[in-house]
C-alpha cells in the first residue's frame, strides 16, 4: 500500500495554510498594490515549488501536486504582477524536473493562472468573498483539469481516470481552504483599518482628529529655505456658543460641519487640517513663504465670514478668529511650542474683537521680514463691525 498521495495532499495543504497566512503579513507590512502583488507571487510561487517537491507520482514523469491550484490563488488574490511572476518561476522549476509531463505541467499552471486572474476580474471584491465566491473559484479552476489531454494521448486516456476527479477534487479544496484563509486574514486587516480610521477622524466633520494629526507632524519637514516658515493656526469659531443657544444644537453642528467645509476648501495640497475638538481647528502649512503667511490665514477667515450657513431655511453668520505661530528652519518640529505661540496669538485676536487673525512673531527667524511681524501676535487684519451677535429668532 502507497502513501504517496495522502503525504502529497497534507503537505500541500500545509503548504497552502502557511501562503493564506503569509497573504495577511503581506496586506498589513507592505503598502503599495504593485509591491503586495509582487510579494504574493513570490510567497505563492515558493509554496507552489514546495509542494512539487513532495508529489504524488502516478507514472514516471507524471506528477499530481498542488502547484497549479496555488498559481491559480496566486493570480485570484494577488493580482496581475502575481499571476505573470508565478507562471514564470514556477513555470521554470516545473521544465527544471522535467519529464514526460512537463508540457501537461505547465499548460495546468498557465491555465490556473489565467482561471484565477478571470475570477479575480469577474468577482473581486474589496470587502470579505462569500463561500460561493470561493466555490466559484475552485469551480472555474477545476477547468485545468482538461489539460490532462496534452498528455499522450494513451496516458491521458489510461490516467484520465485518476487525475480528473483528483485535479477536480483538489481545486474546489484548494480554493475554499486557502481562500477561506486569506478572506479571514483581509477581514481582520479591513476591520483593523475600520477601527484605525475611527480612532483618527472626527466624526461630525470628517476631518482628521487630534491624534491624527499629531501623528501626522512626524513626517512634517523643514520649510524649504530660511525665507519660509512652517506655520500653525488655530481657527477657533467665534461666539459659537451663542450660535448654540440661539440656533439649537442641531444648527450648531451643521455650522462647525460648514466651517469644516471652509477650511478644506482653503487649505492646499501638502497643508493638514484637523479640528482639534469643540469648535477649534487646526491648520498646519510645513513651509509657505513668510510674506504669504497673514495673506493665508486672512483668506480662511473670510471664507468663513462670507459664506453663511444655511440651516433649515435659517442664515446663520459665522466668523472665525485665527492666531498663527510661526517657526523658521529646523524648529518648526517644535510643536508644542508652536501650539502655545498659536494660542497666545488666538487669545490676542480674541481680546481685540474676534473675526480676525492674529499672527505670532517667529522667535527662531533670522530676518524679520513681515512688517507687522515685529511685536509677537500683532493683529493683522481685523474688519470690525463684520460680525453680528447672532439675534433670537
Ligand atoms: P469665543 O468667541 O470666545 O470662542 O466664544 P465661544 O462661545 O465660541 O467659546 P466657548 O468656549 O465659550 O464655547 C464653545 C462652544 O462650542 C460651547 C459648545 O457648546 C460649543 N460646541 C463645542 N463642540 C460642539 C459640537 O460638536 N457641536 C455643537 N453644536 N456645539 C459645540
Ligand atoms: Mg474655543
Ligand atoms: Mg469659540
Amino acid at each position: 500500500m502507497t502513501f504517496d498521495p495522502l503525504i502529497a495532499a497534507t503537505h500541500s495543504l500545509g503548504l497552502m495554510a502557511i501562503s493564506g497566512i503569509s497573504f495577511g503579513i503581506i496586506q498589513r507590512k507592505v503598502k503599495t498594490p504593485f509591491a503586495m502583488s509582487a510579494i504574493v507571487g513570490l510567497v505563492f510561487s515558493t509554496a507552489a515549488i514546495l509542494a512539487m517537491l513532495q508529489p504524488w507520482e502516478l507514472s514516471p514523469g507524471v506528477y499530481l501536486d498542488a502547484r497549479s491550484v496555488i498559481v491559480g490563488l496566486a493570480a485570484a488574490f494577488g493580482g496581475f504582477p502575481a499571476a505573470i511572476l508565478s507562471v514564470l518561476l514556477v513555470g521554470a522549476a516545473r521544465i527544471a524536473i522535467g519529464g514526460v509531463g512537463t508540457e501537461y505541467g505547465v499548460s495546468g499552471i498557465i491555465a490556473c493562472a489565467v482561471l484565477g486572474y478571470c475570477w479575480r476580474r469577474l468577482f473581486w471584491t474589496e470587502h470579505a468573498h462569500k463561500p460561493r465566491h470561493l466555490i466559484g473559484l475552485g469551480g472555474l479552476l477545476a477547468l485545468h483539469a482538461v489539460t490532462v489531454f496534452i498528455l499522450p494521448i494513451r496516458l491521458a486516456i489510461d490516467l484520465s481516470i485518476v487525475m480528473v476527479p483528483t485535479l477536480i477534487v483538489s481545486s474546489f479544496i484548494g480554493a475554499f481552504i486557502m481562500g477561506s484563509l486569506i478572506e479571514r486574514e483581509r477581514k481582520y486587516l479591513q476591520t483593523e483599518n475600520h477601527w484605525r480610521q475611527n480612532a483618527s477622524t472626527d466624526p461630525l466633520t470628517g476631518l482628521p482628529n487630534r491624534r491624527a494629526f499629531a501623528a501626522a507632524l512626524d513626517d512634517i519637514t523643514p520649510p524649504r529655505s530660511p525665507l519660509h516658515s512652517g506655520v500653525f493656526m488655530i481657527i477657533d469659531a467665534d461666539h459659537f456658543k451663542t450660535v448654540n443657544d440661539t440656533y439649537g444644537h442641531e444648527a450648531g453642528d451643521a455650522a462647525l460641519k460648514h466651517v469644516a467645509e471652509c477650511l478644506r476648501q482653503s487649505v492646499r495640497p501638502g497643508d493638514k487640517l484637523c479640528r482639534f475638538g469643540g469648535e477649534e481647528f487646526g491648520v498646519l502649512i510645513p513651509s509657505i513663504s513668510r510674506s504669504l503667511i497673514a495673506a493665508r490665514a486672512e483668506d480662511i477667515r473670510r471664507k468663513v465670514a462670507e459664506n453663511p450657513v444655511v440651516f433649515e431655511g435659517r442664515t446663520i453668520h459665522l466668523t472665525v478668529s485665527i492666531g498663527v505661530a510661526q517657526r523658521s528652519g529646523p524648529h518648526v518640529t517644535a510643536f508644542h511650542s508652536m501650539m502655545r505661540d498659536a494660542d497666545l496669538a488666538l487669545y490676542k485676536a480674541k481680546a481685540t474683537g474676534r473675526n480676525c487673525v492674529s499672527v505670532s512673531d517667529d522667535p527662531h527667524a533670522l530676518t524679520r521680514d513681515h512688517p507687522s511681524n515685529v511685536t509677537a501676535g500683532a493683529s493683522l487684519t481685523h474688519p470690525r463691525g463684520t460680525w453680528k451677535k447672532p439675534r433670537r429668532p
